[in-house]
């Protein structure tokens, strides 16, 4: 288990995190290769804690022991008839079974997936549910630090998103915002916040999960009714959540992570989307270089995803893991070339 406190409380409509509460995972190959992974349960969205999170892993690694990491998608195949509840466990596992399978022949993650857009990419910062003020002085340090593409929590009552909105966007210049509502709206406020974001100076590249992810219905009626484009997220954690998404016109885009669905049905999720022209982005929990870095291996491997909101490790105090794999430079992920995610545990951790 790892504990890695947040520089700053990280605040959503659905709940408060000050700590991220995650797990490492290793597993070993009779060479003696090792893979890792992270499991990174985020209660409130997926009902998943740390402690039971741990409990699941353990019960379940011991199947695991004699099969063939060649197999990983058998392999991920079982855990989902194990698991089916549990995609931040299924996830940990998942990546640390890949991660070995390419330490162990010699390429980086994002090759098994096809490096299909392999290049530094720019991820937004995600700001908080935070008071007007601390809101814009927040955003102001990080675009000092080059980052252009801020995402808003808000879901909280829409008159006061309204007014933070409306006081973000006089703050500052040529910025694109995503807004994230985390399913904290009904269909009345959410096509007031709408309409607030199409009169805005900034660029709306997203407006996340305005409704609760089982009013398919609503969503499709405000995908309709606004030019901003719309992002499913809690609405899709699988692939037939996709399907309705998609089938229905609930959305304009789909969020992808790892976390929430399991490593292998993203991606699966990601060629259901790309074959029906759904656009997609890519985000996380509260996630360490670990869990991210897996994320970005399917930007660089699959190609095809536009937005990144791959950004929690610069929102933690620490960073648990060695130096290696993926970097950032301000608001750029900088690609790694080492073997699996090229990334190790510290000690510690
Ligand atoms: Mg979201």
């Amino acid at each position: 288990m790892v504990n890695i406190p947040m520089t700053k409380p990280f605040t959503i409509s659905k709940g408060n995190m000050t700590m991220a509460k995650n797990i490492f995972i290793a597993i070993t190959l009779t060479t003696g290769t090792q893979g890792y992974g992270e499991i990174a349960p985020f209660p409130a969205l997926t009902h998943e804690t740390q402690e039971d999170c741990h409990t699941k892993a353990h019960s379940v690694l011991g199947e695991l022991i004699g099969l063939d990491v060649r197999e990983y998608r058998a392999i991920s195949a079982q855990l989902g008839s194990s698991l089916p509840h549990h995609p931040a466990v299924r996830c940990g596992i998942e990546t640390a079974v890949v991660d070995a399978l390419c330490r162990e022949i010699g390429i980086p993650l994002w090759a098994l997936w096809g490096g299909a857009a392999v290049k530094e990419y720019e991820t937004d910062i995600t700001i908080p549910i935070r008071a007007t003020v601390e809101t814009v002085t927040t955003a102001c340090g990080w675009y000092q630090q080059g980052f252009r593409t801020f995402k808003l929590k808000v879901g909280g009552k829409a008159v006061d998103d309204i007014a933070t909105l409306s006081a973000f966007d006089h703050a500052f210049d040529d910025i694109s915002l995503i807004v994230d509502a985390n399913q904290g709206y009904t269909v009345q406020e959410a096509q007031l916040v709408a309409k607030t974001l199409e009169g805005l100076r900034a660029t709306v590249i997203a407006f996340e999960q305005p409704l609760d992810r089982n009013d398919v219905t609503g969503m499709t009626a405000i995908t309709k009714h606004t030019s901003i484009p719309i992002a499913a997220d809690e609405s899709v954690f699988t692939i037939e959540d996709a399907r309705q998404i998609i089938q229905e016109r609930a959305a304009n885009l789909i969020n992808l992570k790892i976390t929430k669905s399991g490593l292998l049905p993203t991606v699966e999720i990601a060629s259901l989307c790309r074959a029906s022209n759904m656009p997609l982005m890519i985000g996380g929990m509260i996630e360490t270089r670990l869990a991210m870095g897996c994320s970005f291996s399917l930007v660089l491997g699959l190609g095809g995803i536009k937005i990144l909101d791959l950004d929690t490790p610069l929102l933690m105090a620490e960073d648990p893991l060695e130096a290696g794999g993926y970097t950032y430079s301000g608001p750029r992920l900088v690609p790694w070339h080492s073997a699996g995610l090229g990334l190790v545990p510290r000690e510690e951790s």
